[in-house]
């Protein structure tokens, strides 16, 4: 942490006088606690059945804690859309099942591999940090929940910490100094071969649980420090949309007329379409006038204030999480749904190995069917999103699943599956080249492929050494 204070800029502070910080209230419900003594509102009593509250209090305390693997948090939003959805309350429901299984890693992805500040992951062009450890409520699934937690990690040095939160002082500073250490050397960092720092994504945590002045202090600061474009990850339309009030959105307009030349981008979080699509009492979608399927009022409102200003944009992504939105009927109706409004459909992810990642991931060749089974029928621009799997070197595509033997190809009697890497480390020198391995319908990651690479110029495998054991290979 850094002691030293930073000073905003004549032209940031005129931004900041301008913002104003309502108090929200989301009526949220936080642990087990509540529902556990019968301290909830009424209407919430029957959230969790009784048989349910005693599997889960006999796990307090117990190794299979539900509590001390993810904290339980709920708003009333949340609340009342679950009323009318079974995905939905999986979603935010805590269970047993949830620690039948507490493998996992603590750090996916090796992140921390690519900490050089505390909170900030700086991987590739773009910078992820850390601003908040909490959202307005908690998936159960969540790939950061040892951040979410607050559980102490190994860092690659050997020590072990809980992941701190970033801050304006010594976030300004490393920009400042990689960019200018990057132009020194004629466009890339001499040390890390990385590009000029230009995009940075707020998330957590969801930065939108922080008051609107906190968001502007970061977004001014960012752009001051000389930042392109910024990106918030947020789950908040779902859980809380309320939040899209008239202040943030004054607030978004003030910054952009301060900063116009800096992009703003919005990565929303939906993981199925009754988190914002209306329902009657039958549980069925209501429609419009027209046909078109209507919206909660309250999501659509935020969603028209972001999309509707034409200099930012709205991107979903989501995780493919087993008995909440492993369904393609239900993914193509939010994929449909959210383009209709502006909103563009992003990735897609399979699960991380996250601890307890069994009760969640669907496998890798399930989630590649379900998305890719769920965009027939949609139109080419309602179909952008791609399925995409965090390996360790970087952001990779599944590309495609196969059904056919390829002819002459040991190892690949029951089809192949095709990886691509779509980001990696520094200024991307592997991005386009492939992996392909035999199928494996149960792999959940990618050591289920391990004994059956085919081919595998991207290098996601330590190719010699599972080159031994693999049924063959091929070459190009
Ligand atoms: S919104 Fe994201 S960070 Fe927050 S609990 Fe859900 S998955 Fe985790």
């Amino acid at each position: 942490m850094n002691d030293s204070k930073y000073v905003p800029s004549a032209r940031e502070q005129a931004f900041l006088d301008t913002v104003e910080n309502p108090r929200y209230e989301r009526e949220s419900i936080n642990g087990l606690r509540p529902f556990f003594d019968e301290k909830m509102p009424d209407d919430m009593r029957d959230f969790y059945s009784a048989v349910e509250l005693a599997e889960l209090k006999a796990l307090k305390g117990t190794e299979r804690d539900v509590e001390a693997r993810m904290p339980v948090k709920l708003t009333r939003h949340y609340f009342e859309l679950a009323q009318k959805s079974a995905p939905i309350r999986r979603l935010v429901k805590a269970s047993p099942g949830e620690t039948e299984s507490l493998e996992g890693s603590e750090d996916p992805g090796n992140q921390m591999d690519y900490s050089p500040v505390e909170g900030l992951l700086h991987k590739y062009e773009m910078g992820l940090m850390y601003v908040v450890s909490t959202c307005s409520a908690h998936c159960r699934f969540c790939y950061r929940e040892e951040l979410i937690g607050r559980k102490e990690i190994e860092r690659q040095d050997g020590t072990v910490a809980k992941k701190g939160m970033a801050q304006i002082p010594d976030i300004v500073r490393y920009i400042h100094e990689h960019n200018q250490a990057v132009e020194a050397n004629g466009g890339t960092h001499p040390d890390t071969g990385r590009e000029k720092l230009r995009e940075i994504l707020l998330s957590g945590g969801d930065p939108m649980v922080l008051s609107n002045a906190k968001i502007a202090a970061w977004f001014g600061a960012l752009a001051e420090a000389g930042i392109e474009s910024i990106r918030l990850g947020t789950k908040e339309m779902a859980f809380f949309p309320q939040r899209f009030d008239q202040t943030f959105l004054d607030m978004l307009d003030n910054f952009h007329k301060t900063y116009p030349e800096v992009g703003l981008r919005f990565m929303v979080h939906f993981n199925h379409p009754d988190e914002f699509l209306l329902k009657d009492d039958n549980g069925n979608y209501v429609k419009e006038e027209g046909g078109a399927l209507a919206w909660h009022a309250e999501t659509k409102r935020a969603m028209n204030g972001l999309v509707s200003r034409g200099w930012l944009c709205v991107e979903n992504q989501s995780p493919l999480i087993k008995d909440i939105n492993d369904d393609p009927d239900a993914l193509r109706i939010m994929q449909r749904a959210l383009k209709r409004v502006g909103a563009n459909n992003h990735y897609f992810f399979c699960g991380r190995d996250i601890v307890a990642h069994k009760a969640f991931n669907i496998s890798i060749e399930e989630a590649w069917r379900i998305l890719n089974d769920s965009q027939k029928g949609l139109s080419g621009v309602e179909t952008h999103a791609r399925l995409s799997i965090t390996h360790y070197l970087g952001k990779t595509e599944v590309v495609a699943v196969t059904n056919e033997p390829m002819e002459g190809v040991k190892g690949a009697e029951n089809g192949v599956v095709i990886f691509k890497l779509l980001r990696n480390a520094a200024d991307a020198p592997d991005r386009g080249k492939v992996c392909i391995v035999g199928r494996n319908p149960d792999a959940i990651w990618f050591d289920g492929f391990e004994d059956r690479v085919l081919f595998d110029e991207a290098g996601l495998f330590d190719y010699q050494r599972v080159q031994k054991d693999s049924p063959s290979s091929i070459t190009v």
